[in-house]
């Protein structure tokens, strides 16, 4: 698994043969199936997604089947002697000799495992880097909204330790949590899955975004809804000032202060 992990970091046109056929098949059978469960009951499940990244990463196009001829296989059991020969040690700079590059690319049995345009997605979605530049770049957004907003001057410490306080129910900590990873399936999630494509698309017509559901979408009611929070709010708390909540400002809830009287305040 490695080595076919390493193999996938190569540039261009990449061709791996190994006569592991369980890895093989699992890779041209079952990954993205697996991917679209989120690795949810997957043995090694770390290791199958490192693969996976490096997949969806590279730019070309790779090959992966078992040996197609008797040069293959010579070839292959070459480089098992010599890996048993040198040891563990050596593994490292072995790798790349095990991995034949540019080598026999015909044959039915060797499937196409070529790059999706999803990438760029899988990376934003999937949040692969956790805590990554897109989180960070959330977290200041919300920074920068809630000072805007609430005048309330926050830094990422108050968001991370804000959805922590026992008073905010599981359900809404959870939800908060996933908005700033951006971790919600929806949207540009489902247009990597076969069939499911038109589900990324709001029955309003435009791209589903979680801004769209909790914000802006005028088919779902959502307007109606933060319309009637607002008189709600008006007739219960008169001391705080309504603020209409952007997405940014939902994102930061756990951060948000309503202590002093008489300035902003939204709960
Ligand atoms: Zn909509």
């Amino acid at each position: 698994m490695l080595l076919i992990t390493e193999a996938t970091k190569e540039k261009g046109k990449v061709t791996i043969i190994t006569n592991l056929q369980k890895i093989t098949m699992n890779i041209h059978d079952k990954m993205e199936q697996w991917e679209q469960l989120d690795y949810l009951e997957t043995k090694n499940k770390k290791i199958w997604r490192n693969l996976e990244y490096h997949i969806r990463k590279h730019k070309g196009e790779i090959l992966l089947g078992p040996p197609r001829d008797t040069s293959d296989i010579k070839i292959l059991e070459e480089l098992e002697k010599t890996i048993s020969k040198r040891g563990d040690q050596n593994e490292k700079k072995l790798k790349k000799k095990v991995i034949p590059i540019e080598y026999r690319i015909e044959g039915a049995e060797i499937r196409r495992l070529t790059q999706k345009t999803t990438y760029e997605l899988i990376l934003q979605e999937k949040n692969l880097k956790p805590g990554g530049e897109q989180t960070q770049k959330r977290i200041e957004d919300i920074c920068k909204e809630h000072k805007r907003k609430t005048e309330n001057r926050i830094i990422s410490k108050d968001i991370w330790t804000g959805i922590k306080n026992k008073r905010i129910p599981f359900k809404v900590k959870d939800f908060i949590w996933k908005l700033i990873h951006n971790r919600h399936k929806v949207g540009d999630w489902f247009k990597k899955i076969p069939n499911w494509q038109d589900k990324a698309i709001c029955e309003c017509g435009e791209i589903e975004t979680m801004n769209h559901i909790l914000i802006e979408c005028e088919k779902n009611k959502s307007r109606d809804i933060w319309q009637e929070a607002e008189k709600i709010w008006k007739e219960n708390n008169k001391d705080f000032k309504w603020i209409r909540p952007n997405i940014e400002v939902i994102r930061g809830l756990g951060a948000i202060q309503l202590k002093e009287q008489n300035r902003i305040a939204l709960e």
